[in-house]
């Protein structure tokens, strides 16, 4: 058997279960954005580490080095903003090929600076070696948050309202545009923008984590067609999810209509889009969304609700029930 056949997260359930008795009651390891590191009664340090490699996350000569030490660390602030935390330290270590500019890795030190500067994120630590061939860099990011305000991805109840807050496919529309080799208009380059610059909900995260009614929270970087079954999963519960009301920005439909490409496709199994994606209490949600509109000045999307378990997602479009072929990006490729 190898990797292929199992895939990314059946790979991680092979050993996952094994470190159990070793982490301490309170502590919550594998599974969520961020492990939960209780320090005190009422308090969590999170952990976040996410690796990129070389023309796996990133093709060198399309990302500028700003724009990808921006996104090293964005899509580790992504994963604190998911836990509804505040991000508090970071580390980075780095394999560099020994040919490398060093204008490239200042450039890139720029990038990640300009974001850690932002949220107000220090780099504490990491570590430097040479790599035969290709940039490989792993972020780690510490942050805290209440526990009374922590909200994981096993938190869902039946009959609440799955949101997100903001469009869905600019980033993975901005990745086809990149591998196409496409003579790149102004929406085209825009949509590669948002693929390479990704925003951390930091802010979003946490005021959504304040608001009672507020149940499951995680970041979007696989597609919701992958990353709402974890909340499923995690919660043991199924979603209707309306195609209708997936939001696409203008950018995306003009450009997905002009180059005959399947926005909602995109919106649903693309990834890296890093909105939240969280469900509400039904009785709560017109005042949450009401007042995150008022408090961020855009809205918030509701796209379906959950219903009693089966962990499936029932798709709906114009009314009916329809069949999504593509389920989010899943590395070594097993759908789950
Ligand atoms: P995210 O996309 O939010 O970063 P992932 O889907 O990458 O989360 O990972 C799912 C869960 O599995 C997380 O809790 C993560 O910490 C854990 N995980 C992933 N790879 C490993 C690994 N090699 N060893 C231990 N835990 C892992
Ligand atoms: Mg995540």
């Amino acid at each position: 058997m190898n990797l292929k056949e199992i895939g990314e997260f059946g790979f991680i359930g092979r050993f996952a279960h094994r470190f159990d008795n070793l982490i301490q009651e309170g502590d919550k390891g594998i599974g969520d954005d961020c492990a939960m590191l209780s320090v005190s009664e009422d308090e969590y340090h999170l952990v976040s580490t996410d690796l990129l490699i070389e023309d796996i996350h990133f093709l060198k000569n399309k990302i500028s080095p700003e724009e990808l030490g921006h996104k090293a660390l964005a899509v580790n602030l992504s994963d604190i903003a998911a836990m509804g935390g505040k991000p508090l330290y970071s580390f980075l270590s780095i394999g560099i090929p020994q040919t490398t500019d060093v204008d490239y890795l200042d450039s890139f030190m720029e990038g990640y600076h300009r974001l850690s500067n932002k949220y107000n994120v220090p780099l504490m630590g990491g570590d430097t070696t040479s790599s035969q061939e290709k940039l490989t860099i792993n972020v780690a990011v510490i942050g805290h948050a209440l526990k009374k305000e922590t909200h994981t991805r096993s938190m869902a109840q039946v009959g609440d309202v799955v949101c997100v807050t903001g469009a869905l496919g600019d980033s993975a529309a901005g990745l086809q545009v990149l591998l196409s080799d496409m003579e790149l208009t102004q929406n085209h380059k825009n949509l590669v923008n948002l693929h390479h610059l990704p925003e951390p909900r930091i802010n979003e995260g946490q005021w959504l984590a304040q608001q009672k009614g507020v149940n499951a929270m995680m970041d979007i970087s696989d597609g919701i067609a992958s990353d709402l079954k974890h909340i499923l999963k995690a919660s043991n519960l199924s979603a209707v999810i309306d195609l209708n009301k997936i939001p696409l920005s203008k950018l995306l439909q003009e450009t997905a209509k002009s180059q005959n490409w399947d926005a909602l496709s995109l919106a649903t199994s693309g990834g890296e889009d890093y909105e939240l994606l969280l469900t509400i209490n039904e009785a709560d949600f017109i005042q949450i969304s009401q007042d995150f509109e008022k408090h961020f000045s855009k809205p918030l999307y509701p796209i379906g609700k959950t219903t009693p378990t089966n962990q499936t997602i029932n798709w709906i479009k114009d009314g009916k029930e329809v069949i999504l072929q593509a389920s989010g990006f899943n590395h070594f490729s097993k759908n789950e």
